[in-house]
């Protein structure tokens, strides 16, 4: 068994000498456990914040041990009651070949449903953290503008089209490529959408929104949140789901300048978790299932192959290599 463990705790951006790739033994599992073969790993920009000291909503990654992650594998050992050899489970134990653990920590896919990967994306931790950050923080109401920063990444694509199929007058997404761009306004059906690389925020989103936004949900922070709180209509909502523009900051970033405005548009901004909105999976999958099948929302997968390539994966999700949800394939 190959496993990634962190070595030393980054600072500014993760370097490769911060990790190692290491050889252990696979353990036997004990009554209650199972032994994955794992076949799918998440990456995931949340996993630079564990990578940190500093205390979460999760723990630190512990250094000299192996890091976890989001993995849908196949049972190949089982010690526990309801799960045989030849089930798929999503679990928990990423960053490794085998994973042996709880059967409580490991909920059972069907892989004639779906493809694997999708139980960590579009059907899985991402595609819920779209679902309940839009539709339950953000409360979208139909005729809405709705700004979405990491458009083209696995959670901003979907938020993206949901807004759409869900009503909102209006959709805007910022990503960091021409291509990603195109993507966003030919593919998932985005209304405007531009390359925060090529100018300030503020006035491409000016440009794109005339009339103001009335959701902004932030994937990345720093200058777009500013620009979002800029363009907010009365009763705007914004929704912070993740900052990414700051996790690799050795300095914290200058707050937005103009928090004023709240007072006037009573704008409200509020952090979301996805883990707290876990009530609505079964609700999710029913509402986006047919939604795919239909091709009504479209998802992308950006696929790299090799436990060895796991560490270059996670950094190609930090650097925009993705376009979609970053998978590792073993
Ligand atoms: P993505 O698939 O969106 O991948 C991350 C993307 O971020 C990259 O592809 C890149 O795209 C973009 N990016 C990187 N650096 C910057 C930057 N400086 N400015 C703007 N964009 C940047 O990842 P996820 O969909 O998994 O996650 C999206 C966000 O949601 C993250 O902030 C993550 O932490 C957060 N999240 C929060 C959860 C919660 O419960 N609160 C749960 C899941 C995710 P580009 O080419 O466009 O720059």
């Amino acid at each position: 068994n190959r496993e990634w463990h962190l070595l030393s705790r980054p600072v500014g951006w993760p370097k490769p000498e911060d990790f190692a790739l290491v050889e252990t033994e696979v353990r036997t599992p004990g009554e209650g456990q199972v032994l994955v073969r794992n076949k799918y790993l998440s990456v995931d920009p949340y996993m630079r914040g564990r990578m940190s000291a500093a205390k979460s909503y999760t723990d630190p990654f512990e250094l000299g041990k192996v890091m976890q992650g989001g993995a849908v594998g196949e049972v190949v050992e089982s010690g526990a009651e309801g799960i045989a050899v030849g089930d798929h489970v999503l679990h928990f134990g990423g960053w490794r070949e085998y994973a042996t653990i709880d059967a409580k920590h490991a909920v059972k896919v069907d892989p004639e449903a779906a493809p694997l990967s999708a139980y960590l994306g579009v059907l899985g931790m991402t595609g819920l953290t779209a679902y309940a950050g839009l539709l339950r923080t953000a409360a979208l109401k139909e005729g809405d503008t709705v700004f979405v920063s990491g458009a083209a990444g696995a959670v901003g694509s979907q938020v993206g089209q949901i807004a759409r199929l869900k009503g909102a007058s209006r959709v805007i997404g910022s990503a960091g490529s021409d291509d990603k761009v195109k993507l966003l306004v030919e593919e998932y059906g985005f209304d405007a959408a531009f390359n925060y690389k090529s100018g300030p925020v503020s006035e491409q989103l000016r440009a794109a929104a005339p009339d103001g936004i009335d959701v902004y949900f932030d994937n990345v922070g720093g200058e777009h949140l500013e620009a979002a709180i800029g363009s907010l209509n009365q009763g705007g909502r914004i929704v912070v789901c993740g900052m990414i523009s700051v996790y690799n900051n050795t300095e914290a970033a200058p707050g937005p300048r103009n928090l004023a405005r709240l007072i006037q548009t009573r704008g409200r901004i509020e952090g979301f978790l996805v883990g707290d909105h876990f009530d609505l999976q079964p609700q999710f999958v029913q509402e986006i299932g047919p939604w795919i099948r239909s091709g009504e929302l479209k998802h992308r997968e950006t696929v790299v192959e090799g436990i060895e390539n796991n560490l270059e994966a996670f950094f190609g999700v930090l650097r925009g290599d993705n376009t979609g949800k970053m998978i590792v394939k073993l």
